[in-house]
């Protein structure tokens, strides 16, 4: 089932999770060990991230370096399947631009299609490492609106490699949103313009980058709808559940920490003080955003559920 359909069909806020593909040589037991915790909340729909390749240089003979592409977290597609089946819940898996001709974007969708899989989320991803800025793959696309407009042509049986109409698919397409703003945009402005246009070319709904300050979402989706988007924006949380979360959430993500979350996180010596404070924190935002009426609350698990849980228990 599409995720807008089981938006449009709640009566009350959703609760769905994101999973992160195991690392290279651990077992679909690792994925299920963090999904069941979860389960008892009754998630309608489990993202399923992508990551695409990193390059490392081995040294070969007389001194000569070689660029070898590595994956770490390879099997997204799988993972939807084996989420679907064992569990009968929804899975979305991400599909980025990165690394992807259109081919084989047209490929990825055809295998989806060929699983059951209704639902995708389109990204455009990040540079990858060694690359200052995004650089497309070879007749790929530059931007994560392209490929929704590829997504909504297969939706229309128009396919990139054959001439011909096919059967259609029927994929519902979600998109990427920044409440403070992706850190490539030139201003809040522009970047809402994009978003606006990944929105009339054909994504059905939003998920927004992770925040702690939810002043930010409800300001984002004020903005987003005075521009005419129309469409769910579903916001994304993280809790913070480790020290190193202080320094890295904000570099990696490009978002703030509050003043009043940071005070409380700089009185922590412990990850375990940091975890609780980072539960308390979820509570609060996911209780104010449940009381304003959002669609959906998604949380980003990563790789750990046990805060996710602690936060859903009081919820959901
Ligand atoms: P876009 O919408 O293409 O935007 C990228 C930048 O270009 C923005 O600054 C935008 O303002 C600008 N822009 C957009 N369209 C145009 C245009 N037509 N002309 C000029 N400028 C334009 N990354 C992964 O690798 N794997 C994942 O699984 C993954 N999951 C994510 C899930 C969520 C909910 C979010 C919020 C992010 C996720 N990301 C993931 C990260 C994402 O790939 C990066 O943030 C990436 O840098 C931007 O992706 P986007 O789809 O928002 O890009």
């Amino acid at each position: 089932m599409k995720v807008i359909d089981h938006i449009k069909e709640a009566k009350d806020t959703l609760f769905s999770f994101e999973i992160l593909p195991p690392l290279k040589g651990k077992s679909i037991q690792s994925i299920y060990n963090g999904i069941d915790p979860l389960m008892e909340f009754k998630p309608k729909f489990i993202n399923v991230t992508y990551h695409r390749e990193e390059y490392v240089y081995k040294e070969r003979d007389k001194g000569l370096l070689e660029k070898v592409s590595i994956r770490k977290r390879p099997g997204t597609v799988g993972i939807c399947a084996a989420i679907m089946n064992k569990y009968h819940v929804d899975a979305v898996p991400h599909l980025i631009c990165g690394g992807f001709s259109k081919e084989d974007t047209e490929n990825a969708l055809i295998d989806l299609q060929f699983l059951g899989i209704d639902n995708v989320l389109a990204l455009r991803g990040d540079p990858i490492k060694t690359e200052a800025t995004f650089k497309p793959e070879v007749n790929g696309h530059n931007y994560a609106v392209e490929l929704i407009e590829q997504i909504q042509n297969m939706n229309k049986g128009q396919y990139t490699l054959d001439d011909i109409h096919l059967e259609p698919t029927d994929f519902c397409v979600g998109a990427a949103g920044y409440p403070e703003k992706h850190f490539e945009a030139m201003n809040m402005a522009t970047d809402l313009q994009y978003l606006k246009q990944k929105v009339d070319r054909g994504a059905d709904y939003i998920v927004t980058q992770l925040f702690y300050d939810n002043a930010k979402y409800f300001d984002f989706v004020k903005k987003c709808r005075d521009i005419g988007i129309t469409v769910p924006i579903i916001p994304g949380l993280k809790p913070i559940s480790n020290l190193r979360h202080i320094s890295f959430l904000p570099k990696f993500f490009h978002i703030d920490l509050p003043m009043e979350l940071s005070t409380e996180l700089l009185k922590c010596k412990t990850n375990d003080e940091v975890k609780q404070v980072g539960i308390e924190w979820g509570i609060q935002q996911s209780k104010e955003l449940k009381a304003a009426g959002v669609p959906c609350i998604h949380y980003y698990t990563m790789t750990n559920s046990s805060e996710v849980r602690k936060i859903a228990s009081e919820l959901f």
